[in-house]
């Protein structure tokens, strides 16, 4: 059986999603079709209107749809603790478990010489001024323990002491390879109340 070109160009664009394989896709698409037509156009519509007004934060550079996101413009949270973390879904982890109440600064990737990515490509340049400019005392690093992630941290850590303040990093109580949206709550806030300086 073929589904008609607009039927197929739907499944097709389904697939994008994580998760998403040529079943799973065919049967989203029925149920959209068949069952949630309202639900389908208002889930159109907020996809569209997400992906035009989320941007990111000019400081931490996490997904809102403001210049600075609701941590980096609390005037409660201690704004010169920064939490290095790799995706704004470990930010999301990190502040479910509630054992911060610093600040944060998303890597967007891994430095990966051999794929081109290099400091420049992750910015850390923004970090570096930060740094320069005083408005940092202690840095966390939250990188996951892979070898990219350890010489991210690594980079990081160089840079940090350069600027003569402390950092940090947070001891994983999970296996090596684990990813910090995958760990409890319990254990990430034990993580960072136990971290050790490097
Ligand atoms: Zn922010």
């Amino acid at each position: 059986m073929s589904f008609s070109p607009l039927i197929t160009q739907l499944i097709d664009a389904l697939r994008c999603l994580p998760g998403v394989g040529p079943k799973s896709a065919q049967r989203m698409a029925m149920h959209l079709l068949e069952k949630e037509r309202k639900n389908g156009a208002y889930l159109a519509n907020t996809i569209h209107l997400a992906l035009e007004k989320v941007g990111r934060c000019e400081k931490c550079r996490t997904l809102c749809e403001s210049t600075l996101c609701r941590i980096c413009s609390n005037t409660k949270r201690n704004q010169g603790l920064v939490c290095i973390v790799e995706t704004p879904m470990d930010i999301l982890a990190i502040e479910q478990s509630g054992g911060f109440s610093g600040i944060y600064f998303v890597l967007m990737g891994h430095l990966s010489p051999l794929d081109g990515i290099g400091p420049k490509e992750l910015k850390l340049e923004q970090l570096d001024q930060y740094l320069a400019a005083g408005e940092i005392n202690e840095v966390i690093l939250a990188i996951s323990p892979t070898v990219e992630g350890q010489a991210t941290g690594h980079y990081i850590m160089e840079m940090v002491k350069a600027h003569g303040k402390s950092v940090s990093r947070i001891s994983y109580g999970v296996p090596f390879g684990g990813e910090l949206e995958y760990v409890d709550s319990n254990t990430l806030s034990h993580a960072i109340n136990s971290r050790q300086l490097v």
